[in-house]
């Protein structure tokens, strides 16, 4: 017998195999007695022989859309920090926000668009507060 070793990425149906993230324990479940299961756990399979090639014994487990997600979260952040203005994914200044936003009890979500990488993202708003101009205080109906 003779052991390699693999740098492998699965995709699987997490749906079916452990209710996706909505079941804690049964994700767990299967990370422990399916993919980490020292002894007869996981076979390779090819279907260009037609059998069974050997047994595989899983050494990490890294998720892939978190990392994703990760980068995500990282050019949102660096997106409020520099105010907008940049593209948060290609760093382009050739963004546009469109006039048809929309709104809900205090917040504004505006759709932003890069010209360039054709990326597309919603700004949200937290209205704190409004400015109004000097000479419209006179204006003010005097009930206020
Ligand atoms: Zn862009």
């Amino acid at each position: 017998m003779k052991k390699l070793k693999l740098e492998i990425e699965l995709t699987y149906d997490d749906e079916l195999m452990h209710s996706g993230d909505s079941d804690p324990q049964s994700k767990a479940w299967f990370t422990r007695e399916v993919l980490l299961k020292e002894e007869g756990g996981l076979i390779l399979h090819s279907n260009e022989i037609g059998d069974e090639v050997g047994e595989v014994r899983v050494l990490s487990i890294s998720n892939v859309e978190e990392g994703a997600k990760g980068r995500l979260q990282r050019a949102s952040a660096r997106y409020v920090e520099r105010m907008g203005h940049e593209c948060p994914f290609c760093g382009s200044r050739e963004v546009e926000s469109s006039d048809n936003y929309a709104s809900d009890q205090d917040w504004i979500r505006v759709p932003t668009h890069c010209w360039r990488c054709c990326f597309e993202w919603t700004e949200v708003y937290l209205l704190s507060r409004i400015a109004i101009h000097n000479k419209d205080v006179e204006a003010l109906p005097s009930e206020l």
